[in-house]
């Protein structure tokens, strides 16, 4: 990994911004964001949050020392301005002194401390960034610090790597009370340039946009370069799984095997979307001998049986490994919502991530985009796992924990508040979809919630017709009247 700094982008971003009133101070914010958010061996899916402190104007014009932090719901790569909403840094800052603080309250003092009432939420790590005193904050997920911290003794190898340059905080769900404890960690030892937080992530800061960032970058190649220094051998597999079906007979069967009858519409079934990657590295992690083991940890889940030469033996594996996953998944959320005093709504046990041995895996998701962000999440924590089993053993945050992460009162109050398309999850093949008639109707179904294939044998007015519905739609060259391109296009 390498600094993506460069003077003149800096530059461009500050008078580009500046045509729009916006201070340098913001500007240059966006700028090394957007270089953290680009980069997916740091932050994915709108993980991580950056902030700076600055001062600006009011509704009433008087000037504010402000923290504009990142907003939920926005993304790093592609961040502006208003996706960092200005907040009264004094009024955050008073929290310390708390003993105690629940997320709705916080979500509610951050909110009435907003400068412009109708900006976003800001991010639910606002109070770490607020407490500690440099001007620029960097927080990311990188992978390489996951790998080296998700360890039993994560703490001891990067207490040892980095030698007294950042200081380790032991694992606390984020809010409050993980601000608190960062920032004690970090008034014990202001020297430090970064802050490791154990099973979680790493943050850095400094005095300018750039040595936040370069830190930042500096903190996880080292990291990177421990990964590759003393590596074993790993996931070795003692038979390779033989007699591998195509990707194509295994879909539907996966896809069946995750369907469920709607019971709110008669003869209507949920279905899910799937999203199916492969390559050596998810070959070795789905192949490896002890993938009960490793796949299990965290959120790789769950692992199908290696395959069989007939295709109904390995539908029933397959199902069956699909029901074994939804009991696990449905006694671990009775146990758990035992021990939190049974206030949980449950979410959905099916599986969103299915590893095949010998073939790959598959993302699931309600919607196309849904499967793609599950199917980029498992690939980024297998390859974190790959890592950690390198150089020692991955483990991750506890049952427990992993509850409390999972059914977080913020999201749960979140729970029944979207409501779903009719379509949702379903699949529409539309033939003639080169044409104004079929290109109208996949447009209704997509426009319904389905995702649309597009099929047509003029594959360049298919093409033009798919990507003006979406970036999910697919357009396929067909021609309907012979089954050889019809199964090719399957
Ligand atoms: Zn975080």
């Amino acid at each position: 990994m390498k600094s993506g700094w460069v003077d003149s982008g800096a530059r461009a971003a500050i008078d580009r911004y500046a045509r729009n009133g916006v201070a340098p101070d913001l500007a240059l914010r966006v700028y090394t964001t957007r270089l953290l958010g680009r980069d997916p061996k740091l932050v994915l899916h709108g993980g991580g949050n950056t902030s700076v402190k600055t001062t600006m104007s009011d509704l009433l014009g008087e000037k504010v020392a402000v923290l504009c932090v990142k907003g939920s719901g926005s993304d790093m790569a592609t961040v502006e301005p208003a996706d960092l909403p200005a907040v009264r840094l004094d009024r955050l800052r008073k929290l310390r002194t708390r003993a105690a603080l629940s997320d709705e309250e916080m979500v509610r003092i951050q909110r009435e401390s907003l400068l412009e009432p109708t900006a976003p939420n800001p991010s639910v790590e606002t109070l770490l960034h607020a407490f500690l005193p440099h001007k620029f904050v960097d927080h990311t997920h990188a992978s390489a610090i996951l790998s080296i911290a998700d360890q039993p003794d994560g703490e001891v190898i990067c207490a040892e790597l980095y030698n007294g340059r950042v200081g380790i905080v032991p694992y606390v769900m984020p809010g409050f009370l993980l601000a608190k404890a960062a920032a004690e960690i970090y008034d014990a030892k202001p020297v430090v340039e970064g802050l490791i937080l154990h099973k979680h992530g790493i943050f850095s800061f400094g005095d300018s946009a750039r040595e936040a960032y370069e830190r930042m970058i500096a903190l996880v190649v080292l990291a990177e370069e421990r990964l590759q220094k003393k590596r074993k051998a790993v996931f070795v597999t003692t038979h390779l799984p033989q007699a591998i079906a195509p990707v194509a007979a295994v879909a539907p069967i996966l896809r069946g095997a995750c369907s469920r009858k709607n019971e709110r519409i008669e003869g209507a079934w949920r279905r899910m979307i799937l999203e199916f990657r492969t390559g050596p590295a998810i070959l070795n992690f789905a192949n490896g001998a002890q993938l009960a083991r490793y796949g299990q940890a965290g959120v790789v889940t769950p692992a199908a049986p290696p395959q069989r030469d007939r295709t109904d033996d390995f539908k029933r594996a397959l199902r069956a490994a699909v029901t074994a996953f939804v009991q696990r998944y449905e006694a671990y959320f009775a146990r758990q919502n035992a021990r939190v005093g049974g206030i949980k709504r449950p979410l959905d046990p099916l599986p969103r991530v299915a590893l095949v041995p010998g073939l790959g895996l598959f993302g699931l998701g309600r919607s196309k985009k849904d499967a793609r962000i599950a199917a980029d999440l498992a690939q980024c924590a297998l390859e974190i796992i790959t890592d950690a089993e390198a150089i020692g053993r991955f483990e991750s945050i506890s049952e427990d924990e992993m509850f409390d992460m999972e059914y977080w009162s913020l999201e749960q109050a979140k729970l029944g508040a979207a409501t779903e398309k009719p379509l949702a999850g379903q699949i529409a093949v539309i033939t003639g979809a080169g044409g104004t008639i079929g290109a109208a109707t996949a447009k209704a179904f997509a426009a319904a919630g389905a995702e649309v294939a597009l099929l047509d044998v003029d594959q360049p007015a298919a093409e033009e017709k798919a990507k003006a519905i979406g970036a999910t739609a697919l357009a396929v060259k067909c021609d309907v009247t012979s089954p050889v391109s019809d199964r090719a296009g399957a």
